[in-house]
C-alpha cells in the first residue's frame, strides 16, 4: 500500500529495518548518544541557533508543547485551516489571552489585520503549511511583520519541515515531527527553539508536555528514535531540504492532474484537488488499486481531497497513480 495522506508515510526498507535495532533502555548511555545524534540532526536541517527538544507524542503534542511552555504573553494566531485554529484552542484551555486573525480556509493569512493588531500582542502563532488546503503561508512577509513589531514568531512547521524552505532566522520556535516530510515513524516529534526562549522560565499548565525538561525524563519511543536517526540519515545524504523539496516539486508535477483547489499559494508536498466523482468512490478505486488518498476536512469533504508525496514513492508509483484518475488516459490500465 503506497499512502498519499500526510504523514505517516510509506517508510523506505532502511527506516524499516531501523526498527529492528536491539533493545535499549533509555537511561543507558546508547540512549543519550541516540538522542543526542538525532537532536544534532535536527538542528542541522536549517542551522542556526535553534536548539531541539525531543518529545513523546504526535505532531500536536510539539505544537501543545511550544505553546504550553513558551507562550508567557498575548498571543496573537493567524489561522487559516484547521490547524491555526488548533493552536488558538490549545491557547484557550491553557488559559491564555489570545486574539484569532481568521481568514477562510481557501484565503492566504490577512496580513493587513496581523499588521493592525500586532502592537498589542509579544507572541505570533501561525501554520507553515496548512495541511487543510496544501497552502505554504507566506512566511517571509509574516516573520518580518513580527520582526518590525518586535513580536516572537511561533511556527507550526509540522507537514513542511524537511520538505520546504525555512527560514529560522525570524522564528522564535517551530513544531514538528518526524513521520511527515522527515520519513520516520510516528512517535516521536520535536520543537526546534532559540536558547533564550528555552532559557526563559517554563509557563506550561502541563507536566508531561514542558519543553524545559532536563535529560531524558520519560520513556521515549525508542524505536522511533532508531528509525527518525536512520531517517535523518537518509535525508542529509540525499541532500537535505533541498533536495527533498525538489523530488516533492518534480513528484507534484506528475500527479497534479486534476483542477485544484486553491488558485494561488499551494505547496509541493500536499495538494488539494477538486473531487472528480464522490469521495468514497475515488477512495475506494485508488485503495483496491494500492493507493491511500485523505479526505478534506470541515466543509470542504464534499468538494476537495488530498494527495500528499512524502515518504517512499517511486516513479512508477505516480505514473500508475495518474493512470487511475478520472479523465486522464490510460484510465483502468
Ligand atoms: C499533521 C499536522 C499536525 C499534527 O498532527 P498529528 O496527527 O498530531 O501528528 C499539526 N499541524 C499540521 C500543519 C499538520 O499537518
Amino acid at each position: 500500500m503506497k499512502l498519499l495522506n500526510p504523514g505517516p508515510v510509506s517508510l523506505t526498507e532502511r527506516v524499516r529495518r531501523a526498527l529492528l535495532k536491539p533493545d535499549l533502555c533509555h537511561r543507558e548511555p546508547e540512549f543519550a548518544a541516540l538522542a543526542a545524534r538525532i537532536r544534532e540532526g535536527l538542528q542541522r536541517v536549517y542551522g542556526g541557533p535553534h536548539e531541539a527538544v525531543l518529545l513523546t507524542g504526535s505532531g500536536t503534542a510539539a505544537v501543545e508543547a511550544m505553546v504550553g511552555t513558551l507562550v508567557d504573553g498575548p498571543a496573537l494566531v493567524v489561522a487559516n485551516g484547521v490547524y491555526g485554529e488548533r493552536m488558538a484552542e490549545m491557547l484557550r484551555r491553557q488559559g491564555k489571552p489570545h486574539e484569532v486573525v481568521a481568514s477562510p480556509w481557501t484565503s492566504p493569512m490577512d496580513l493587513e489585520e496581523v499588521g493592525r493588531r500586532l502592537p498589542r500582542f509579544r507572541y505570533v502563532l501561525a501554520v507553515h503549511h496548512e495541511t487543510t488546503t496544501g497552502r505554504l503561508n507566506d512566511l517571509p512577509a509574516l516573520a518580518a511583520l513580527c520582526r518590525q513589531h518586535g513580536a516572537r514568531l511561533l511556527l507550526d512547521a509540522v507537514s513542511s519541515f524537511g520538505g520546504a524552505e525555512i527560514d529560522l532566522d525570524g522564528v522564535e520556535a517551530c513544531a514538528a515531527t518526524a513521520n511527515k516530510c522527515l520519513h520516520g515513524v510516528p512517535g516521536v516529534s520535536f520543537v526546534l527553539a532559540r536558547p533564550e526562549a528555552l532559557a526563559r522560565e517554563s509557563a506550561s499548565p502541563s507536566l508531561y508536555l514542558d519543553l524545559r525538561h532536563e535529560g531524558i525524563p520519560f520513556t521515549p519511543a525508542v524505536h522511533a528514535c532508531y528509525a527518525l536517526d536512520e531517517a535523518l540519515q537518509e535525508f542529509f545524504e540525499a541532500g537535505g531540504w533541498r533536495a527533498r523539496a525538489a523530488l516533492y516539486a518534480a513528484r507534484m508535477r506528475k500527479v497534479s492532474v486534476l483542477e485544484p483547489l486553491l488558485a494561488e499559494g499551494w505547496s509541493d508536498i500536499l495538494r488539494a484537488f477538486r473531487l472528480p466523482e464522490p469521495y468514497a468512490a475515488l477512495h475506494d478505486r485508488l485503495k483496491a488499486a494500492g493507493f491511500v488518498i485523505y479526505a478534506g476536512q470541515g466543509a470542504l469533504r464534499h468538494e476537495m481531497f488530498r494527495i500528499a508525496v512524502m515518504g517512499d514513492l517511486a516513479d512508477e508509483d505516480l505514473d500508475r497513480l495518474v493512470s487511475l484518475l478520472p479523465g486522464t488516459s490510460g484510465r483502468g490500465a
